[in-house]
């Protein structure tokens, strides 16, 4: 990290204007006069916040919510039953490291590794185009994860060109529509959301204000850092007690109104949004991105008929019949209501989805001293 990193570093991490946001925090909170609860939509939010033990932070009447913003948790079983499907029929299956033991149906891509599969981990969709090239004579599948963000790189490489035996299996998935469904449960307490900085720095922060408008609820666009993530909270919270529901960015050194128009004219350009199910929160209107249908030729779904009888049936799974990771994603339990929580499920043994990714809720608590206080220790 060279004097410029380590300066800006500082400048977002400075305690004393930390405290002072959180003094001002605790102020907005309790000029609401009650409980808010607001919900943000990003691991990489709720790494920032158990890293930085900012939970400690927030005033006890602030409660913030993780929902949907796994992209590894909420890719639904049938999907991982097609990449199994897939690798058990002998195709090379190219993925993200999370996807691996992302539980299908009855196996994951893990065990079919295990089994002598041809399931490779990969850094980049780019990586997975380089192998698709070096064994011309394989069907190279690449598994395709994340939200919109990552989709513009998958977009990007087959845009680029790819190699006649590369395909996609897409199981991208397009945030703000499922940021409508959790805003309309029917028992939902959230009054507003944290959207995600980085996603928004592709989408550009006006994506957000149909939303606002329609759902009622403010949204703040925020960064990462922990003075990003109080100030962006500061926001919401005066947003929702002023009943005002608006977009505002404060993350304006990365987002901006509009976004990178390069980056979604490539990414439309590739893919189209089609509903969808999240594993653990519902059929998603207009929430899975699909390849349009003149990419047939490196579309997986299109190109095989993928059998997914040979993932080896549906054994039932008593644990994961307990996992709560779907009511965790819609913000109605916590990971420590789980009774499997750091006990039957672990990391190293997970039986979840928010178990498995680095940014699942359950793995982020775990990682970060287990069951914080939600309502933290703060003013
Ligand atoms: Fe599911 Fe494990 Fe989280 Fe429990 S601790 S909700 S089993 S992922």
């Amino acid at each position: 990290m060279d004097a410029a990193d380590q300066a800006r570093e500082l400048k977002f991490r400075d305690p004393a204007r930390a405290r002072a946001l959180a003094e001002a925090l605790a102020r907005e909170v309790a000029a609401a006069g009650r409980p808010v609860e607001v919900m943000h939509v990003c691991g990489t939010h709720e790494q920032a916040i158990a890293r930085f033990g900012l939970r400690a932070a927030f005033p006890r009447d602030l409660h913030v919510i993780m929902g949907p913003g796994c992209p590894v948790c909420v890719t639904d079983t049938p999907e991982v039953d097609e990449a199994v499907a897939l690798a058990a029929a002998g195709a090379r299956v190219c993925t993200y490291g999370d996807m691996l033991r992302l539980p299908g149906a009855s196996r994951s891509l893990g065990d079919v590794q295990g089994e002598g599969g041809k399931v490779e981990v990969v850094y980049s969709v780019t990586q997975a185009v380089e192998i698709a090239r070096a064994r011309p004579a394989e069907d190279v599948v690449f598994f395709a994860s994340g939200f919109e963000t990552t989709a513009v790189a998958t977009a990007a490489a087959i845009l680029g060109g790819v190699p006649p035996n590369f395909s996609v299996l897409s199981a991208h998935k397009y945030v703000p529509a499922a940021m409508e469904v959790v805003a309309r449960l029917e028992d939902t307490k959230i009054e507003g959301y944290l959207a995600a900085g980085h996603a928004a720095t592709i989408t550009g922060w006006e994506i957000f204000v149909p939303f606002a408008r329609a759902t009622g609820s403010p949204v703040v666009v925020a960064g990462f850092e922990p003075l990003d993530v109080l100030a962006a909270l500061l926001e919401l919270v005066r947003l929702v007690r002023e009943e005002r529901p608006e977009v505002v960015n404060c993350y304006p050194r990365c987002v901006t109104r509009e976004g990178n128009r390069p980056a979604l004219e490539k990414l439309w350009k590739v893919f189209r949004v089609v509903d969808g199910d999240w594993r653990g929160i519902a059929r998603v209107p207009s929430g899975n991105l699909e390849l349009r249908p003149e990419w047939a030729a490196v579309d997986a779904r299109r190109r095989f008929r993928i059998d997914t009888a040979l993932v080896g049936g549906t054994a039932k799974n008593e644990l994961a019949d307990r996992c709560l990771c779907g009511l965790i994603m819609q913000a109605r339990k916590d990971p420590s209501d789980c009774e499997l929580f750091g006990k039957e499920c672990r990391p190293e043994a997970p039986v979840g989805a928010c178990m498995v990714s680095s940014e699942g809720a359950c793995r982020i608590w775990h990682a970060y001293g287990g069951a914080p206080d939600l309502r933290g220790v703060g003013a």
